[in-house]
This record gives structure tokens, C-alpha cells and sequence, in this order.
């Protein structure tokens, strides 16, 4: 059975011209799915009977399956989302005053092994499939519901859940496709962010691509640190990741990149290391995100200091920099960046190298 939610406009127009079918049909089966959240095609009253009848017996909308839904007092919510063979990945709802985020996963685990990263310690078990991925703002957006006012309480996805978005382009950049599209969500380019990790080539493709807001995960100022925390540095090193940075900027949305730097106590979080990060971003337009590092057992990281943190930011404030704190939520539902541990069986089987290495 074809699953429809894996086609984004183009896929599905060329689906329905291989049934026979009118182009626009594409265009209206996109909004029952995607803005009327249908899963049935009896629910399709303006197609042709006959079409609904065919689709009945060829499609499914198919949407992963929801194992668990933890609603935080501060109003944040996590779905725990069923991926088969006992795996899960995690999908969170982040509301705030002038915006509703949903951070969306992208593969079950990863296979980068950031050191200080609970999904990058779990090793990495699959890609998600375009409707994995889009399936988790449909079944989001149908668990939120509509605001009174008929506003959008989902106003931005930012793609940076389990998994390096990246290292699974194409299904990405499909389910990319289907939050712009205005016969699906119609979020705008700059409401869109896709968080890397530092996969140069990639990030080329996706200006080509799909250009949405870009964030990269920085974390160390010299290559020296960054290979050991980021260890994809080692093959895509800072100075080519900074002209990366500044190729991207010529097709996106937004006059910026962001970068995310967790603050790792005695680790990347002192005034040199500031002062060295000034130095080496100070060609590229950007906006600092620095995120308080969120513990996960036998991390061996801990949290930087409040005072570190403090004294952190000013220093690339003094360099007039923009730069936000990340703010810890759902702390009571484990939502908080970096500790969105789904369940991963490790097909690389790092969790038990690693184990070894222990002993
Ligand atoms: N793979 C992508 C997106 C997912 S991670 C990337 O690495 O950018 C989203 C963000 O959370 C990244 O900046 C990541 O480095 C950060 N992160 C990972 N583990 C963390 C932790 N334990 N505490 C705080 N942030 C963490
Ligand atoms: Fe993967 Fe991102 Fe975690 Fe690194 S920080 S291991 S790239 S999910």
C-alpha cells in the first residue's frame, strides 16, 4: 500500500497522474491530509466518488503511531512516537508567548556521536520516512487543536529533535517541502529551522534544495576541541564549515545563522574560549543561541556555572553580538534539549563498544 503522507505536492501529482487523475486533485487531497488532518478517504467529499473508491483500494494516510503523550505544567508537551522493532523517537510542543515551536526528529539515534548528546551516545538504528517525519507535526497539530481565535498554535518547526537532519536529505527535504506548502501548513521559510551538526555538503544541497533558517551546532571554538565533541569536525573542519556558513547565507530566508553553543562546565565555557569564538565567526553574520547543557546519566559533562554562563554571554555581547540563553522546559517530562532518548536499539552497536571501553 502506497502511504500518502510520504508525498509532498510534486510526489503526489505525479502519483495521480499514474492513476489517471487530474493534477489538482494533488492540491486538495494535500489539504484534507495535511490541513483537515483526514486519515480516511470517505471523509474526501468533494472527490469523485469513483476516486475515493479507487484510493481506498491502492493508499493509506498512514501516521506513526503515538505510544505516549506527557503534558509538562509549564505547557510543554512530548509525544513519544512508535517507530516499529521497539524503537522510539521523541517529538516536543515548546509554547510561548508569541510562538508555538514543535522540535521534530529526524532518525532513530544518530550516527554522529556528539560526546555530550544522549541520542549521539545511543548509536544510531534507522532513517525516519517522510511520513515519520511530516507525521509528527500531523499528529501534533491534531493533538493541539485549534487556538480560539483560529490562530496557528504550531507557528515554527525546528528540525532539531533525535537525529542529524542532514544525513537523511531527501526525506527531509520532502517533508520540508509539505510544512511551505500553503496547501498543507504554509509555514514560512523563516518559521522553518534546520539545526546541523556541520555536514558541509549537505548544507550546499539544502541552499539548492529547500533554503530554510539554518542553526549550527558549534559547541568548541578551535578544531582541537571540536574533534573530540562534534567528531564530524574531523572531516569537515571549522574554516570550511564557516564558508559553508556564508554560501548558505546567499539563498536563505533569514540574514543570519545561528549557532548553538551548549555550555559545558571546565569544558568550552571560558573567557579565552569566548574570546577565540569571536575570532572565528567573525565573518559570518549570526546570532549565538547558548544552551545551558541538559544532563543525562553517566554524561560525564556537567552544566557550566550561572556566573560562567553569565560572564560567557557577555563577552560576545561586549562584541556586539546577539545571543539568547536557551531557557530549560518541560524539566518535569525529560523534554529539554539534547535529552530526547526515545529507544534506540544500536544497530552500529556503539552503546556496547563503548560499554567495553568502560570495563
Ligand atoms: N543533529 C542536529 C540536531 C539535533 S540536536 C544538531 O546536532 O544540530 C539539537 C541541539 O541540541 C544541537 O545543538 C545539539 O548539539 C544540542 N544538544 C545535544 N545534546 C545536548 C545536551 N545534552 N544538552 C544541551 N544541548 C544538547
Ligand atoms: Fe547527532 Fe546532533 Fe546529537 Fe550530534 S548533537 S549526536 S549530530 S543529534
Amino acid at each position: 500500500m502506497i502511504n500518502l503522507l510520504d508525498f509532498d505536492l510534486a510526489g503526489l501529482t505525479r502519483y495521480f497522474a499514474e492513476i489517471g487523475e487530474k493534477p489538482f486533485r494533488a492540491k486538495q487531497v494535500l489539504r484534507w491530509m495535511h490541513q483537515m488532518g483526514a486519515n480516511d478517504f470517505g471523509q474526501m467529499t468533494d472527490l469523485a466518488k469513483s476516486l475515493r473508491e479507487n484510493l481506498m483500494q491502492q493508499a493509506v494516510i498512514n501516521a506513526p503511531q503515538v505510544r505516549d503523550e506527557l503534558r509538562s505544567a509549564d505547557g510543554t508537551v512530548k509525544w513519544l512516537i512508535d517507530t516499529g522493532a521497539g524503537n522510539a523517537v521523541e517529538t516536543v510542543f515548546i509554547p510561548e508567548d508569541d510562538r508555538g515551536t514543535l522540535c521534530i526528529s529526524s532518525q532513530v539515534g544518530c550516527a554522529l556521536a556528539c560526546t555530550f548528546c544522549s541520542t549521539g551516545r545511543q548509536g544510531f538504528n534507522r532513517n525516519l520516512s517522510v511520513s515519520e517525519i511530516i507525521g509528527q507535526l500531523w499528529v501534533a497539530n491534531k493533538a493541539l487543536g485549534h487556538a480560539p481565535k483560529g490562530e496557528r498554535i504550531i507557528s515554527n518547526v525546528v528540525m532539531m529533535g533525535m537525529g542529524e537532519p542532514l544525513t537523511n536529505f531527501d526525506n527531509v527535504v520532502t517533508a520540508l517541502n509539505i510544512m511551505l506548502d500553503d496547501h498543507a501548513y504554509g509555514l514560512s521559510r523563516r518559521r522553518v529551522t534546520v539545526s546541523t551538526s556541520g555536514v558541509v555538503p549537505a548544507m550546499d544541497r539544502l541552499r539548492e534544495a529547500c533554503p530554510v533558517a539554518l542553526a549550527v551546532s558549534l559547541h568548541a571554538p578551535n578544531d582541537q576541541l571540536r574533534d573530540v565533541l562534534v567528531p564530524i569536525n574531523q572531516k569537515y573542519p571549522l574554516a570550511e564549515l564557516m564558508t559553508a556558513c556564508q554560501r548558505y547565507l546567499t539563498a536563505a530566508p533569514r540574514d543570519f545563522i545561528t549557532f548553538e553553543y551548549v555550555l559545558l562546565d571546565g569544558v568550552n565555557d571560558s573567557l579565552a574560549q569566548a574570546k577565540q569564538l569571536i575570532a572565528l565567526t567573525r565573518d559570518v553574520p549570526c546570532k549565538f543561541n547558548l544552551i545551558p547543557f541538559n544532563p543525562f546519566p553517566d554524561s560525564g559533562y556537567a552544566r557550566s556555572k550561572p556566573e560562567a554562563i553569565r560572564r560567557f554571554r557577555e563577552v560576545l555581547q561586549e562584541a556586539a553580538y546577539v545571543v539568547t540563553t536557551r531557557k530549560t522546559r518541560g524539566d518535569d517530562i525529560d523534554a529539554a534539549c539534547g535529552q530526547l532518548a526515545g529507544k534506540v536499539q544500536d544497530k552500529t552497536k556503539r552503546a556496547q563498544r563503548n560499554a567495553e571501553v568502560v570495563e
